[in-house]
C-alpha cells in the first residue's frame, strides 16, 4: 500500500480503545443536578426569609434587592468551593450562535498580603467581558470598548468541570453600555415577559385560578458524530463544519439502515458519558437514537421553561463537544455537512402552561376547557398566518440554507399541519358559527359539539406530518425547520412575540364584541375564534411540504418562498414585523437593525470562509493529486509508445488522461471565477448587499467547483487521494 497518512489516520480510528467512564452510581437520582446551584441547593445556603424573598423576586419578575443577591452570592460562592471550584464566569450567549465566558478567580490578596477567596453581590449581578469583538451591528463602536453581562435569576448557575478545572458559570444576559440588547438571552427573555403578561387575562376567562403562564420548550438535537483523527484531516470540517468537497459514496443512505439500528458501541459510549454529565447540570435528557444518515444522532430531553431549556441547549452543545473530544470523537452540528446525505435539525417543541399545571395546548375533559385548548390552538395558527415571514427568517442562517428544502427538511414555506381530526373541528366551528350575534343556546350547542369531535387523546403517531415545518403534535406545535446548530432562542423570541402579540389582538376583538354589541363573553370568543379560522385558512397544509405541487400552491396562497438568508432576513426590517417586536417591548427599532446587520455579517463572513477553503483545497488538495496520476498515467503511455505497443492497448487510459485535463482546467477555472467575484464582493459597503452578492455570485460555484473536484476524487488512484472520504468517515465503527 502506498505510503498515504489517509490510511494511518483510517486505521488509528478503526484501532480506538474504549474510554473508561466514571461510574459514580448506577441511579441517575443520585446525582441529577448535583452540579447545579438550582432552587433546592439555594435553600440550604440562605436564610429562610431570603429564600422567601429570592423565589419571589423571580415568580413576580421583580428587582431583587442588593442584600438578597448578597446572601445568594455568598451561597453561590460557599456551594461552589466545597466542590472544588476555584473560578467563576459570566456566561452569555452572543449572537455568534456560541457561548462566551471570561474567568475570574475568587481568589483576592487582602491588605495584609494574604489570600482571601471573595465574591461578592457584584460580582454575581454584574461582570465586564472583553468582548468588544463579539458582534454588535453598528451600535457598539469597537473604541467604547465593552459591553456587560448581567446575572440572569431565573436559570441557575453551574458547575463545569473539565479533567482537571471545575468552573462555576452564571448565566447572565449581554447588553450594550447603552442599554441594547447583544445576545439571545434578553430578547428572549422580554419575550417570554411579553407572552406571559399577554396570555394570562385570556386564560383567566376560562380559569381564574392561574396566576401565571409558562412557555415550555422540549428541544431535540440531531448531530454527527466522526473520528477525531479523520475530522482533523479535512481541513473543511476542523474551518467550516462541512465537508465542501466530496464523492457521495456507494452506499449513501439509500437502505436506511442506520435509522433505530443498533447503536455502534463507540457511539454507545460517549452516548452514556454525554447523558452522565448531562444529568449532573441537571439537564434532563431522555431519548436518544440513530438518525436516517450513517453517524447520524438524535438526543432529546424533557421538555422545560422556555428559558432554562434554551440554556440547557446551548450547555447541551458544549458538554457534548467536551465529551467528544475525550472519546476522540467530534461533534458536527453543521445542518448539512455531508452531500447527499440527510442533514440535521433541532425541533423546538413548544407549548405554554399556567401554574395551576394545565397545557394550553393539551385538550380538555370538559367543554369549558376545550375551548381554552381552542382559543390558544387558534390563535397560535393566527399568529404564525400573520407573521409567516418573522418565522421563516428565525430560522434563517448561512448553514441552515443548504437543508431547508432539500427535500429532507421542511422547506422555506412557513405552513402549519394541525391532521384530520382538528381540520374536521375548525371546519365544524367555520360552518356553524354565524357572523352575527349568538344566542345562548347556540353558544352551548356549539361548545358541547366541539368537545365531543375533540378526542381527548391526539398523541397519535400516525396522525403525524413530518414535512411540516410548524406540525401540531398533538399537546405541543413542533417547529421543525430550526437548524442543529442555531440558538433555539433565535426561533423563539419570534414565536412567543408573535404568540404574545395575538392574544392581546384576541382579548381586545373579543372584548369590543361584548362592549360594542353586547354579546356575551363566550359567545363573543366563539365569534372571533371563527373570524381568525377563515381569516389563517392559508396557512394550513396538511399535504407532503416537500413536493413541487405545494410549491405551486403556496405561489397561489400568497405564502413567501424565501430560499436564503440575506433575503430571509429583510422580512425583519419590514414595518410591520418591526411593530410587533417594539410594540411587545422585545426590541427597539435600533437593536433590529442592529441584528440584522449582525447576522447579515455573520452569513458574508461564513460564505467568505467557505470560498477561500474551498479554493484552497481545490488548488493544495485536489488538482496535485490529480496531476500525480495523471502524470503516472502518462508514463506509462510513453512506455507502451516506446516499446511499440499500438495505440489501442493504451486508448483507455488516454482517455483517462484526458477527462482528468478537462476536470482539472475546469476546476481551476471555476476556482479563478470564484476568487474574482469575491474581491467584486468585498467592495460593497453595505452588509445586507455584501451578503446577497456572496450569495447570488459566490455560493453559486461552490457548486461547479465540487463537481469537477468529485469527478476527480472518482478519478484519482484511491491511494494517491490524501482526503479522507465519505465513505471512511461516515462508517466508523
Ligand atoms: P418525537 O417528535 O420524537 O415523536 P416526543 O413526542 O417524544 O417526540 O416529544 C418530543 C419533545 O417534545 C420532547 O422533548 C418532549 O419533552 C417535548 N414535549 C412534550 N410535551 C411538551 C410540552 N407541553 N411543551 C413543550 N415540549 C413538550
Ligand atoms: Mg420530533
Amino acid at each position: 500500500m502506498a505510503n498515504n497518512a489517509r490510511f494511518d489516520l483510517m486505521n488509528m480510528s478503526i484501532s480506538r480503545k474504549k474510554v473508561e467512564i466514571e461510574n459514580i452510581s448506577n441511579k441517575v437520582s443520585d446525582y441529577f443536578g448535583c452540579n447545579v446551584f438550582g432552587k433546592n441547593t439555594i435553600e440550604k445556603y440562605v436564610s429562610y426569609s431570603i429564600f422567601q424573598k429570592y423565589i419571589d423576586s423571580i415568580e413576580k419578575n421583580e428587582k431583587m434587592d442588593r442584600e438578597v443577591a448578597a446572601q445568594i452570592a455568598q451561597g453561590m460562592k460557599q456551594w461552589a468551593i466545597e466542590k472544588g471550584v476555584k473560578s467563576y464566569t459570566h456566561w452569555f450567549q452572543p449572537l455568534t450562535g456560541l457561548t462566551a465566558e471570561k474567568h475570574d478567580s475568587f481568589f483576592m490578596p487582602d491588605n495584609d498580603g494574604n489570600a482571601i477567596e471573595y465574591f461578592g453581590a457584584s460580582n454575581l449581578i454584574q461582570q465586564e467581558p472583553d468582548a468588544s469583538s463579539f458582534p454588535n451591528g453598528g451600535i457598539r463602536q469597537t473604541f467604547e470598548a465593552r459591553g456587560y453581562t448581567a446575572w440572569d435569576p431565573t436559570s441557575p448557575a453551574f458547575i463545569i468541570e473539565t479533567e482537571s478545572v471545575k468552573t462555576l458559570c452564571i448565566p447572565t444576559i449581554f447588553i450594550s453600555y447603552t442599554g441594547e440588547t447583544l445576545d439571545y438571552k434578553a430578547p428572549l427573555l422580554k419575550s417570554i415577559h411579553a407572552l406571559e403578561k399577554a396570555v394570562l387575562p385570556v386564560v383567566n376567562y376560562f380559569d381564574k385560578s392561574a396566576t401565571k403562564i409558562t412557555a415550555t420548550l422540549g428541544w431535540e438535537q440531531e448531530y454527527f458524530l466522526i473520528d477525531e483523527a479523520l475530522f482533523y484531516a479535512r481541513p473543511d470540517l476542523v474551518h467550516t463544519g462541512r465537508t465542501l468537497i466530496g464523492a457521495i459514496p456507494a452506499k449513501g443512505q439509500q437502505l436506511e439502515d442506520h435509522y433505530f439500528g443498533a447503536i455502534p458501541e463507540r457511539m454507545l459510549d460517549y452516548m452514556a458519558d454525554l447523558e452522565k454529565e448531562c444529568h449532573k447540570l441537571g439537564i434532563p435528557v431522555r431519548t436518544r437514537h440513530n438518525e436516517v444518515a450513517p453517524s447520524q444522532f438524535e438526543c432529546a430531553p424533557m421538555f422545560e421553561e422556555c428559558n432554562v431549556a434554551v440554556d440547557h441547549n446551548q450547555l447541551l452543545m458544549d458538554v457534548m463537544e467536551r465529551v467528544a473530544k475525550k472519546h476522540k470523537l467530534r461533534v458536527l452540528f453543521h445542518e448539512k455537512p455531508f452531500k447527499g446525505v440527510n442533514g440535521s435539525g433541532k425541533h423546538n417543541n413548544w407549548s405554554m402552561s399556567t401554574n395551576t399545571g394545565k397545557n394550553l395546548l393539551s385538550p380538555g375533559k370538559t367543554p369549558k376547557n376545550n375551548l381554552l385548548f381552542l382559543t390558544s390552538f387558534i390563535n397560535v395558527i393566527a399568529a404564525a398566518a400573520n407573521y409567516a415571514d418573522l418565522i421563516r427568517a428565525s430560522i434563517a442562517s448561512a448553514s441552515n440554507d443548504h437543508r431547508l428544502g432539500a427535500n429532507e427538511a421542511p422547506p422555506a414555506i412557513i405552513s402549519v399541519f394541525i391532521g384530520d381530526a382538528l381540520t374536521k373541528v375548525l371546519k365544524d366551528i367555520e360552518n356553524t358559527v354565524s357572523d352575527g350575534k349568538q344566542d345562548e343556546i347556540v353558544t352551548e350547542d356549539i361548545k358541547l359539539n366541539i368537545h365531543n369531535s375533540i378526542p381527548e387523546i391526539l398523541l397519535d403517531n400516525t396522525d403525524r406530518n413530518r414535512t411540516s415545518p410548524f406540525a401540531f403534535t398533538g399537546n405541543k406545535f413542533e417547529i421543525r425547520a430550526v437548524g442543529s446548530s442555531a440558538n433555539c432562542a433565535a426561533n423563539l423570541i419570534v414565536v412567543n412575540t408573535i404568540v404574545a402579540n395575538q392574544f392581546k389582538k384576541f382579548k381586545e376583538d373579543v372584548e369590543n364584541l361584548v362592549k360594542n354589541e353586547g354579546e356575551k363573553r363566550e359567545a363573543a370568543i366563539i365569534r372571533i375564534l371563527k373570524k381568525y379560522i377563515v381569516e389563517s385558512k392559508h396557512i394550513l397544509f396538511e399535504g407532503d411540504n416537500y413536493s413541487k405541487e405545494w410549491e405551486m400552491e403556496a405561489a397561489k396562497r400568497g405564502l413567501n418562498n424565501v430560499k436564503t438568508t440575506p433575503h430571509a432576513l429583510d422580512f425583519f426590517l419590514e414595518k410591520k414585523n418591526m411593530d410587533v417586536f417594539i410594540e411587545n417591548g422585545v426590541f427597539s427599532a435600533r437593536e433590529i437593525e442592529a441584528r440584522q446587520e449582525i447576522l447579515n455579517h455573520n452569513y458574508l463572513l461564513k460564505v467568505q470562509i467557505e470560498g477561500r477553503l474551498i479554493g484552497e483545497m481545490a488548488v493544495n488538495y485536489v488538482i496535485p493529486a490529480a496531476v500525480r496520476y495523471q502524470n503516472e498515467l502518462l508514463t506509462n503511455i510513453k512506455l507502451q509508445k516506446d516499446l511499440g505497443m499500438s495505440e489501442s492497448s493504451y486508448q483507455g487510459t488516454f482517455e483517462l488522461v484526458q477527462s482528468i485535463s478537462n476536470h482539472i482546467n475546469n476546476l481551476k477555472s471555476f476556482v479563478d471565477q470564484m476568487i474574482e467575484n469575491r474581491k467584486k464582493c468585498n467592495k460593497i459597503e453595505h452588509a445586507s448587499d455584501k451578503a446577497k452578492a456572496y450569495c447570488e455570485t459566490v455560493l453559486p460555484l461552490f457548486d461547479d467547483i465540487r463537481y469537477h473536484s468529485d469527478k476527480l476524487e472518482q478519478f484519482v488512484d484511491n491511494t494517491l487521494w490524501t482526503l479522507p472520504k465519505y465513505r471512511e468517515i461516515l462508517y466508523i465503527k
